[in-house]
């Protein structure tokens, strides 16, 4: 029933890597050069550890003529190590039909054992879940100490003080931390930099939007109700997401009322401080949806309050600077505002903008606090594996990838 998951959705209609013609050129190759060909030469080669999972696999379908990255290493636990990538997702692979076939017959390896990466890939992207955390922090410094940049999905590394957490349109300025990360561990080029938990990539960016008018936000509640893809593959049992919705993520809340804060937080003495605020109080539910995270937000504005059609307008004018460079991932439109009272809808709207766009509706007045709204965004693209990629297109972008 999973095969084949994204065709017919109505007006959600599956938009994978199929326009990266448009994007700009690779360093030194010149524009209009077609893909393949020449163009491969000048490919960063990239790993994905985790590569079997359910984020793992969105990254190889993203990652499928991708004009600056290409995979050349893929691993998972000991149980998927020694079999060729098609194999080892042979009755799992979620993402359409096919397996890209650069793919299919690379041999999975142990991603426990950094040392295999060697010269087999320059960066390598982290999905993976372990049973605990500080192994996946260990296993992430062990690849960084071995020369290979990890640009991570995992949760392990979010609180470590010099590992940014990057939403790139939103604090590009955190990659001044990494020089004293790698001065801090002693590391040559390998480096980490993490993404935050896929829920907040919902609301987040117009949260940012209005604090960088110079709007103040005091508080926050949030609700969300995230797809049972963001709990992986095999994931929930359906006899509990069929006719059911479950309240209760383990460690979600945490994250949604933590996280925000050092996302909004300023490098200083070579480590990221937190913001101050806003105080949020969150509920998280999983409902039974594949893909696509919904939050219900409301907010407290301090003394400055905007009004409907200035939030509106900062919203739709909302671009960063993954627009500016013209980062191949980043959406033209990062925040898009619909009027119909019963969107945004995860079938019809989660692929906005290539998955990568946060989609708000029902703006309008709180009895309680000031303003409240409901935000969409794919969860495994935005919130995972495309967020990810347009954090090492960031990276490389802003010459992180230069000496590998
Ligand atoms: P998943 O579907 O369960 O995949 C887990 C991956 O980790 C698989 O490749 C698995 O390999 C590998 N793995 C498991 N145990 C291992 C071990 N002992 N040693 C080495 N590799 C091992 O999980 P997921 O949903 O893709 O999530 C991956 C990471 O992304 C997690 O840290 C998660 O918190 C984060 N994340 C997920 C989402 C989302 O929407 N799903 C969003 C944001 C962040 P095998 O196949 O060989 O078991």
């Amino acid at each position: 029933m999973l095969q084949g998951k994204e065709e017919g959705l109505g007006e959600g209609k599956t938009v994978l890597a199929t326009s990266w013609l448009s994007f700009p050129q690779v360093k030194g190759v010149p524009r209009g050069t077609p893909l393949g060909g020449n163009i491969m030469a000048g490919k960063i080669k990239v790993g994905v550890l985790g590569a079997t999972g359910m984020v793992g696999q969105r990254y190889i379908k993203l990652l499928e003529d991708h004009p600056w990255f290409e995979v050349t290493y893929v691993a998972a636990s000991p149980r998927s190590a020694g079999q060729l990538y098609k194999d080892a997702v042979a009755n799992r692979w979620l993402i359409g039909a096919e397996i890209p076939a650069g793919v299919q017959n690379l041999m999975v390896e142990d991603a426990n054992l950094a040392e295999k990466a060697i010269g087999k890939c320059q960066f390598v992207f982290s999905a993976l879940e372990l049973p605990k955390k500080e192994d996946i922090k260990n296993l992430e410094a062990a690849y960084a100490a071995e020369g290979i940049p990890v640009v991570s999905n995992a949760s392990a590394n979010r609180w470590t003080e010099d590992v940014p957490m990057l939403v790139p349109e939103i604090n590009y300025s955190h990659l001044d931390v990494i020089a004293d990360q790698k001065k801090h561990h002693g590391w040559d080029k390998g480096f980490i930099a993490v993404k935050p938990n896929c829920s907040l990539q919902t609301y987040m960016m117009p949260i940012h939007a209005l604090i960088q008018a110079g709007y103040e936000i005091k508080r926050m509640v949030v609700t969300t109700l995230q797809a049972t893809s963001g709990a992986g593959y095999p994931g929930v049992p359906s006899f509990d997401m069929i006719d059911n919705i479950v309240p209760f993520i383990g460690g979600e809340e945490e994250k949604t009322e933590k996280e925000c804060l050092k996302i909004l937080g300023t490098v200083k003495d070579g480590k990221i401080e937190n913001a101050a605020g806003p105080i949020v109080s969150s509920t998280c539910t999983r409902v039974p949806v594949i893909d696509g995270h919904t939050a219900c937000v409301s907010l407290e504005f301090g003394d400055k309050k905007p009004s409907m059609e200035e939030i509106e307008k900062i919203w739709t004018s909302y671009t960063s600077v993954p627009q500016e460079l013209k980062l191949p991932s980043a959406p033209e439109h990062p925040i898009v505002v619909r009027h119909e009272e019963n969107r945004p809808q995860p079938r019809r709207d989660r692929e906005t903008e290539k998955g990568m766009a946060c989609v708000i509706g029902r703006l309008r007045p709180c009895n309680v606090f000031d303003i409240k709204f409901v935000a969409l965004s794919h969860n495994t693209k935005r919130g995972a594996a495309l967020g990810g990629i347009l954090n090492a297109e960031l990276l490389k972008a802003k010459g992180f990838f230069d000496n590998l």
